[in-house]
């Protein structure tokens, strides 16, 4: 690499051009970086914070401490996880996408599959539901209509449908006349359901938190009201409203679960030590009702006074209100009440080049707005010192 650098340099004027080949070469590798956007899930920047901090070490991946034996990868995280949901069982993969399709190939492969016409969705970044099912050798069956969509629209389709499945529309809302069936209804007919929840919500009622749900939540599915009201599975991703790394989670029924586990191309899905050993403290955090150990719902549940308090301690810009979002495409229209700071024109590309951390902010009416809900505070000092170093 500094060989590489060297002769950018030399191609581009000279050696005083080195450092600064050097630099181009540091920031396309992955690095820690500020997220003071107020986008709480910020595709861009890995979705939920999250860490490990481990030295190199074994562990029992896949050995069974009591006798010794070989056993699966699958007791710590996806047990823990199904637990916190009401499941029966659980299975992690690498991300929601993954999930969708192992269940779908697993369950119904050269079957037909019930979708409401207003649930094909297509989520960034290049998710597109039928495109998916296609893949997984899944027959799509359409039902209802864009807006409207009965029991009776599923019945109907029954004779060729292996399984029913309904998907949350996590990134666009619906209004006007519009009409579903809900997953009590449909949890009915005789064919299991599978629900893709998208967000990974795990409890509606959010016992982690101490002041219980904020109102922001609201209309949100949650894995365990989802499998409580009769859904066979859940789908959800690991690091979106769940707070973990990048996963995907399969959660309910354990024959169904075991379907997806015995599929061969469930090797092809199956995350690493790492990421497993990430996703099983989440899940203790949710254990222990713990949710300031999660920096998603530390971020999420700041108070603004708290937020205000920070910005002023900034000593930099103009402290002002704003709004955070929940992001990563869930919960669209949401906004969070936030506090930050304002600087004056557009100084983001100064604040991205700043060190030993890139600061990322936006752009508001001409200003530049950082906003403290998803800095943590430990990097305040930092935010502080790269506004000095971006605006001198
Ligand atoms: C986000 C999402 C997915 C895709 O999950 P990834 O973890 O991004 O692969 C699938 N379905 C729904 C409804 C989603 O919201």
């Amino acid at each position: 690499l500094l060989v590489d650098a060297a002769r950018s340099a030399l191609a581009a004027g000279g050696a005083d051009q080195f450092a600064r080949q050097l630099r181009r070469i540091e920031r396309s590798l992955t690095q820690p970086v500020i997220n003071a956007t107020g986008v709480i899930v910020h595709t861009n920047l890995g979705r939920a914070p999250w860490g490990v901090d481990v030295a190199p070490t074994y562990c029992n991946l896949e050995l069974d401490l009591t006798t010794g034996k070989r056993s699966t990868r699958r007791g710590g995280a996806g047990a823990l996880i199904a637990r916190a949901c009401g499941a029966e069982d659980a299975l992690v993969v690498n991300n929601g996408a993954a999930a969708v399709w192992l269940v779908l190939a697993a369950l119904a492969a050269d079957r037909g599959v019930a979708v409401s016409r207003g649930e094909l969705v297509e989520i960034g970044g290049g998710f597109r539901l039928p495109d998916v099912m296609e893949a997984s050798g899944a027959r799509l069956v359409e039902v209802g209509t864009t807006n409207k969509t009965r029991v009776s629209d599923y019945r109907r389709v029954l004779d060729r449908t292996a399984i029913l499945m309904k998907v949350h529309r996590s990134n666009f809302q619906l209004a006007g006349f519009v009409e579903d069936a809900s997953v009590e209804e449909l949890a009915d007919l005789e064919r299991p359901l599978i629900a893709d929840i998208g967000s990974g919500l795990l409890d509606a009622a959010c016992p982690w938190l101490v002041g219980g749900p904020p109102a922001w939540l609201e209309s949100e599915p949650a894995a365990r009201q989802t499998l409580a009201a009769g859904a066979a599975l859940v789908i959800f991703s690991g690091d979106k409203l769940m707070g973990g790394p990048q996963a995907g989670l399969i959660a309910g029924d354990a024959q169904l679960v075991d379907r997806c586990v015995r599929h061969p191309l469930y090797r092809v899905v199956r995350p690493s030590g790492l990421v497993l050993t990430a996703l099983q403290n989440v899940a203790l955090a949710y254990l222990n009702n713990n949710g300031t150990a999660i920096p998603f719902w530390r971020m999420a549940t700041t108070s603004v006074e708290e937020l205000r308090h920070r910005a002023h301690g900034l000593g930099v810009g103009e402290v002002v209100d704003c709004y955070s979002v929940p992001g990563g495409g869930t919960l669209p229209g949401v906004e969070i009440p936030s506090a930050g700071v304002s600087l004056p024109g557009d100084v983001t590309a100064s604040l991205r080049a700043t060190r030993p951390k890139a600061v990322i902010a936006r752009v508001a009416d001409g200003s530049t707005i950082l906003d403290l809900r998803t800095v943590d505070p430990e990097d305040d000092r930092m935010v502080c010192e790269a506004v000095h170093s971006a605006t001198r």
